[in-house]
């Protein structure tokens, strides 16, 4: 058994005192956490309760929604101004995990969440890179029908599991993080890291940063949005393929697109060939497969999740279709 301390942070300057402590963890809804810690595969000396801070979603003058790290994820989901203003990410969010888990859940929890990779939980009988650096993968070899196609390297094919993290990942949202050497903001697309040869180092958190708060920038066509996502069971499963898009039209014509996929990528993959080659294009299914397919052209598929290609291509053309409306 592994003892671990537990305190309750009071505000944010006294977590970031706790949490500054070598091989402390910061607790959120424990959803993914308190898991890991059973199976041994996280071993924190002590864990410092955040969840007693700032859990505000706020509207602000700039049009932007600051939505405290403590939020926990049905909030975030039934919040009006989420759901009206940034239906992505509403969607995401229920399309995430069972109701119980959500209510539990916190947006700075689901940010870290870490893979579902099936080699990297079992420690006693598999090689992983991310669990025991440069020891192997046996993914790679093994059966990997639920892992990534884009941006993988030799070291890791995991994928990153979060739902909410690919609406945040389209809409460009920022980080807001605290540490005793102050604050910072990080702009989404540059929290997670994709694997390279470390892939035990998936974020560019340094070590105790806290994050306080996920800010969702004002977007003209943010209520244009939807999040699709495709998996084995209706409820209560990972991502297959996940697409999270928002889209402007102009007269039939393709004005502004943001996109950006899950389950394919060891971090939310925002889809910025396919965003460039979209723009000024006439909103057809033509145009959506070509911009899907200049996106998947370096997609490099495992033995066992060759679909997956196809897979996004087609999610992708029907939830342009569905921003589209009624188009031939
Ligand atoms: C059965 C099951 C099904 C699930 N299905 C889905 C799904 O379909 N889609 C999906 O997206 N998710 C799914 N999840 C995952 C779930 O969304 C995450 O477990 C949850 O979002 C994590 O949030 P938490 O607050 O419980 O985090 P915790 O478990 O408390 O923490 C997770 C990590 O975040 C760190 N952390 C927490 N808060 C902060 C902070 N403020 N600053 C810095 N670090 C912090 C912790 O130290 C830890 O490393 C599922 C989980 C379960 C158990
Ligand atoms: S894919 Fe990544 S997480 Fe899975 S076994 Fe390989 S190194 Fe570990």
């Amino acid at each position: 058994m592994n003892s671990f301390t537990y305190a309750r942070a009071i505000d944010v300057a006294d977590a970031v005192r706790q949490g500054g402590e070598a091989n402390s963890k910061y607790l959120g809804g424990g959803t993914n956490l308190v898991d890991l810690m059973r199976e041994t595969l996280e071993r924190p000396s002590s864990l410092v309760d955040v969840t007693g801070l700032s859990s505000a979603i706020t509207e602000r003058e700039d049009g932007s929604i600051l939505i405290g790290a403590a939020a926990k994820n049905t909030a975030v989901a039934e919040h009006i101004a989420v759901r009206t203003r940034y239906p992505l990410v509403a969607r995401a969010i229920l399309a995430g995990a069972s109701g119980q888990i959500r209510n539990m859940a916190t947006v700075g929890g689901n940010l870290l969440q870490r893979t579902r990779c099936t080699y990297f939980y079992d420690e006693d009988g598999s090689r992983c890179n991310k669990r025991n650096p440069r020891q192997g993968c046996d993914a790679i070899e093994g059966f990997n029908r639920i892992h990534a196609i884009l941006g993988a390297s030799p070291a890791c094919v995991a994928t990153h599991p979060s739902d909410m993290c690919v609406a945040f990942a389209a809409l460009e949202a920022l980080v807001h993080v605290t540490s005793s050497e102050g604050v910072r903001t990080i702009a989404f697309g540059d929290l997670h890291l994709l694997p390279g040869d470390h892939p035990e180092v998936e974020t560019t958190l340094k070590p105790g940063e806290l994050i306080t708060a996920v800010e969702l920038p004002p977007l003209a066509f943010s209520q244009h949005s939807v999040y699709r996502k495709v998996r084995d069971r209706a409820s209560y499963a990972f991502a297959l393929v996940s697409v999270a898009a928002a889209m402007e039209l102009d007269n039939g014509t393709v004005r502004d697109v943001r996109l950006a996929l899950g389950g394919v990528a060891h971090k939310p993959w925002r889809a910025l060939k396919l965003e460039a080659s979209l723009k000024g294009q006439p909103a057809t299914a033509e145009s959506f497969l070509a911009a899907a397919e200049e996106e998947l052209a370096d997609a490099k598929p495992l033995a066992h999740n060759k679909f997956k290609v196809e897979l996004a291509k087609r999610t992708i053309v029907a939830v342009l279709a569905e921003l589209a409306g009624d188009i031939s």
